[in-house]
């Protein structure tokens, strides 16, 4: 194993593609004969692009979820006000009103 990485980088600035040359970190893996330092080991790379899309999709998993919830309390309380007011169009009214206002349902979950 060489102790230099072998990874091409590109240099400084918008035209560093140009004057593409060798990684100056330390060596610190082998694959397939070629030397690598932590940053371009193709292992760690591919590690971290998993790891950085896990991330994102949980994070676009915990917004389905708890738009999924919103909209649960908030056809649950529709049906509760449906219930309690015989007045469909005082009921419509309130409710229309509560969405224009503050763009969501009040009913809340106590986690967020
Ligand atoms: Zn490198």
């Amino acid at each position: 194993m060489s102790n230099q990485c072998e990874e091409k980088v590109p240099g400084e600035g918008r035209w560093g593609f140009v004057h593409m040359h060798r990684c100056s970190n330390a060596a610190k893996a082998e694959r397939d004969g070629k030397s690598y330092c932590n940053t371009h080991d193709p292992v760690r790379v591919k590690e971290r692009r998993e790891k950085k899309y896990q991330e994102r999709q949980d994070n676009v998993n915990l917004v389905l979820a708890r738009r999924e919830q919103e909209r649960q309390e908030f056809i649950t309380r529709v049906i509760e006000m449906g219930q309690l007011e015989h007045d469909v169009q005082k009921t419509a009214t309130r409710l229309v009103d509560e969405i224009l206002s503050t763009g969501r349902s009040r009913a809340r979950s106590p986690l967020w």
